[in-house]
């Protein structure tokens, strides 16, 4: 799956530029004028990369900066944008935890050399911590990869986090309904054959190498559970 950026920057033309390189290094790229419509954006995704200005209309740049690393995007790797080489901004943006900063004018390869850099920190902050392993199968909840006995499956997306979250909680049985609103959201409750289709093909996908699949079982009456 494509990674993701968020841009904050006021300047149409400047905003635009940074969209094209980001493009060419196979970003998805959301743009935004102001820091204050990054917030109800990022409580529908998170992104893996945000690149914010700091002179902006409205909040600047250093106070998005603080809330962002507030909350849940505490992680993403932010990249500044100043048009001041004033010491200070970078002092105090790198303080408040910005992975790195462009002064402008930047060129393009620059920009796109720090944004591969500020990527490749997040793939290799992959650590123990972050991966599940159980019954020969791996996942590792960064990469989004999943393997079994060290050969890569393919899932979707959905199969992913309803993996991920079955592992999370291994041993214990998962309602129906919680699986469906913790994997697909609110307005799925009672979409169980959603859910059960899933599972099928989950189990399809981990049990055609060594029976991985066998380890989702069900729980009659009540949903699914990981074996411990
Ligand atoms: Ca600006």
């Amino acid at each position: 799956m494509a990674k993701m950026a968020f841009v904050v920057e006021d300047e149409e033309n400047i905003r635009e530029v940074i969209k094209c390189a980001l493009e060419s290094c196979g970003l998805h790229v959301l743009g935004f004028e102001e820091a204050e419509l990054l917030f109800p954006e990022m409580e529908k995704h998170l992104p893996d990369l945000i690149l914010l200005d700091i002179m902006l209309p409205g909040m600047d740049g250093l106070t998005a900066l603080r809330q962002i690393k507030a909350g849940p995007a505490a992680h993403v790797p932010v990249i500044l944008l100043t048009a001041k080489s004033s010491e200070i901004d970078k002092v105090t943006g790198l303080d408040l935890g910005a992975d790195d900063y462009v002064t402008k004018p930047f060129g393009v390869l620059e920009l796109m050399a720090r944004v591969r850099a500020a990527l490749r920190h997040t793939d290799q902050s992959g650590s123990s911590k972050s991966v599940l392993t159980s019954h020969g199968i791996r996942l590792d909840k960064e990469r989004h990869e999943v393997t079994l006995n060290e050969r890569a499956v393919e899932l979707t997306l959905k199969e992913f986090e309803l993996l991920k979250l079955l592992m999370e909680n291994q041993g214990k049985a998962m309602t129906r309904n919680s699986l469906l609103d913790n994997v697909w959201g609110y307005g799925y409750a009672g979409e169980t054959r959603t859910l059960d289709m899933h599972v099928r093909s989950l189990r399809q996908k981990l049990g055609a190498d060594c029976d991985g699949g066998r380890f989702i079982t069900t729980v009659r009456g009540v949903g699914y559970k990981f074996d411990g």
